[in-house]
């Protein structure tokens, strides 16, 4: 299938008016972005600060105007580069990071949206803060004025079976209830980021807003 008919098929598998579809481009080249943007696409994410860096002036030329999430783990020293271009930071899991990015974003005239990556299945060979800790970072967080704390990201464990992840995603949504119900001071909790190609209806069904899509919309990476 073309990758334009690949996103008329999620697009009928979810409630477009209410969930973002969010264009996972990591390892795709710019002529399959600009095919997907041209297909409808309005947000593509990508791991990679170097991919972005790369592409973003590419996307621009062809005249493409699109939302750039940057879903990969953010180490500190590569902030200065992401500020400028990102729209939205998925993977903030550290106090150290946030005043990072806030310092950043201050000097670029800018206010980050940023989201909290939480590690819900506690899996050490993932990022993101664990579940206990994502309130009391989202209050520190709350007090850099640069930074909008817009809502939490995850990435569930891997499952042949993305029922079984129903749990996961079901924890998540608790927490983002309970981080709006705070009310803190620089945040509008708006995103809850879950679901990948494998596991996106599961999380949708427990209150994604946000899903990141890439083998679904792409076919399968090439590294
Ligand atoms: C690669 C990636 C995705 C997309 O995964 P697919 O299985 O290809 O849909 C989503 N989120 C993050 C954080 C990723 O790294």
């Amino acid at each position: 299938m073309s990758i334009a008919q690949n996103i008329s098929e999620i697009k009928s598998k979810i409630d477009i008016n209410k969930v973002k579809l969010v264009a996972v481009t990591k390892n795709h080249s710019v002529p399959a972005m600009v095919e997907a943007i041209a297909a409808g696409i309005t947000a593509v994410g990508e791991n990679r600060v170097q991919e972005m860096m790369a592409k973003h002036p590419e996307i621009q030329a062809a005249g493409k105007l699109v939302e750039w999430h940057l879903i990969g783990h953010l180490q500190t020293n590569k902030v200065r580069q992401a500020v400028p271009l990102a729209d939205l930071i998925h993977s903030v899991d550290s106090e150290h990071l946030a005043v990072e990015i806030d310092k950043t974003a201050g000097k670029c005239n800018k206010r980050q949206d940023i989201l909290l990556q939480v590690n819900v299945a506690d899996e050490d060979s993932k990022f993101g803060v664990e579940l206990g800790q994502a309130l009391p970072l989202a209050k520190q967080i709350s007090q850099l004025d640069h930074i909008r704390l817009c809502g939490l990201m995850t990435i569930a464990p891997y499952a042949d079976d993305p029922e079984t992840l129903r749990p996961v995603f079901r924890e998540l949504h608790t927490l983002f209830g309970e981080l709006k119900a705070l009310n803190l001071a620089n945040t509008d909790i708006k995103w809850l980021s879950m679901g990948m190609t494998n596991d996106y209806q599961v999380a949708v069904e427990e209150g994604a807003n946000l899903v990141r899509i890439g083998t679904g919309i792409f076919g399968s990476r090439k590294y």
